[in-house]
C-alpha cells in the first residue's frame, strides 16, 4: 500500500494520481452504491462514518488524555537554512521526543519511524511510486518517513517532515486504522491530511511561529489554488483555506485534541 503523498507547502502540485486511484475509486463507488441500496443512514446508525463523533478515530483516547505537545527543539542549528539535512535530522530527533512524551500521557507506546529518509529524488523513497510530484510521503509498511530535500529555505521541508511524522503518529496510535467499517474515500483522506497539517503546526508552533503564520496566510489567500493546485489534490487533502484553519488550531492550542478533524462537520474538512 502506498502511503499518503504530500505536495510542497509552497509550490505547485503536479498531476498523477488519477490513473492509480481509479480502481480504488471504482471500488468505493461500488461500496457507496451498496450502502445507498441498504439505506443511506446505515453509516450513521453504526456510528463509524467519518464525521461521526462516535467513530473510533474521533474518540481516540489521545484526545482526552494528552496535553499540549512540547514543541521545543533546542538542538536545531542556529541557522536552519545553512545545512537543511542537518536541520531536518535535528528536528526528527525532537519530533521523536515530542511524540513519545505525548503518547506516553495516554499510556501509548511510541516507536520511532523505521527510517527517516531524506531524499534528493522521489524515486529514492522507500515506497516510491511512478508518481513523483510529492514533497513528502509516509510508507505505513516499514513506517518510513520520506522527505524530498531541495534548494531553498528549510522551513517548508521542516513542515513536510512534521506532517509526515503526524502520519506516523496516526499510524502507530491507531487513529489511521483502516480495518474498521468506515468508507475510506476522499472525505476520509481529507480528515487524515488536515489532521496531519494541524498536528504539524502544533509540533512546530514554538520552533517557527512566524513562518507558520506566513504559510497559513498564503494558504488562506488561496496561494495554492493560484499556484495551480490540482483539483484532485484538493479532493484528497482539502482546500488551502481548510488547511490554514486547522493549522491555526494546532498552532494556537498545541494539542492533539484541537486537531480532531474526525468529529468536525463536513464543511470544516472540505
Ligand atoms: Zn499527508
Amino acid at each position: 500500500m502506498n502511503g499518503p503523498r504530500d505536495w510542497p507547502a509552497g509550490g505547485p502540485r503536479r498531476r498523477g494520481a488519477i490513473r492509480r486511484t481509479l480502481p480504488a475509486a471504482l471500488a468505493f463507488a461500488i461500496i457507496l452504491g451498496g450502502l445507498a441500496y441498504l439505506g443511506g443512514d446505515l453509516q450513521a446508525l453504526i456510528g463509524t462514518a467519518p464525521g461521526s463523533p462516535r467513530s473510533a478515530a474521533a474518540t481516540h483516547r489521545l484526545y482526552e488524555e494528552s496535553g499540549p505537545v512540547d514543541g521545543r527543539c533546542d538542538t536545531l542549528p542556529p541557522d536552519p537554512d545553512a545545512d537543511v539535512g542537518r536541520t531536518l535530522r535535528a528536528l526528527s530527533r525532537c519530533l521523536d521526543r515530542m511524540w513519545a512524551a505525548t503518547l506516553a500521557e495516554a499510556d501509548l507506546d511510541y516507536a520511532r519511524p523505521g527510517e527517516v529518509r531524506l531524499v534528493d529524488r522521489p524515486r529514492e523513497a522507500a515506497c516510491g511510486t511512478d508518481d513523483h510530484g510529492w514533497a513528502g510521503i509516509y510508507c505505513p509498511e516499514g513506517r518510513v518517513v520520506n522527505v524530498l530535500v531541495e534548494e531553498g529555505r528549510a522551513f517548508p521541508m521542516m513542515f513536510t517532515l512534521a506532517h509526515e511524522y503526524a502520519h506516523h503518529v496516526q499510524e502507530i496510535s491507531g487513529i489511521a486504522d483502516r480495518r474498521g467499517s468506515e468508507v475510506f474515500d476522499e472525505a476520509w483522506s481529507r480528515r487524515l491530511e488536515l489532521q496531519a497539517d494541524c498536528l504539524a503546526a502544533a509540533a512546530l508552533r514554538t520552533v517557527g511561529p512566524i513562518l507558520l503564520r506566513e504559510q497559513r496566510r498564503w494558504l488562506a489567500r488561496g496561494g495554492e489554488e493560484a499556484d495551480g493546485r490540482q483539483a484532485e489534490s484538493r479532493e484528497s487533502h482539502g482546500s488551502g483555506a481548510s488547511s490554514a484553519a486547522w493549522m491555526l488550531r494546532g498552532q494556537k492550542e498545541g494539542t492533539v485534541r484541537a486537531c480532531n478533524t474526525w468529529s468536525a462537520p463536513a464543511d470544516q474538512v472540505s
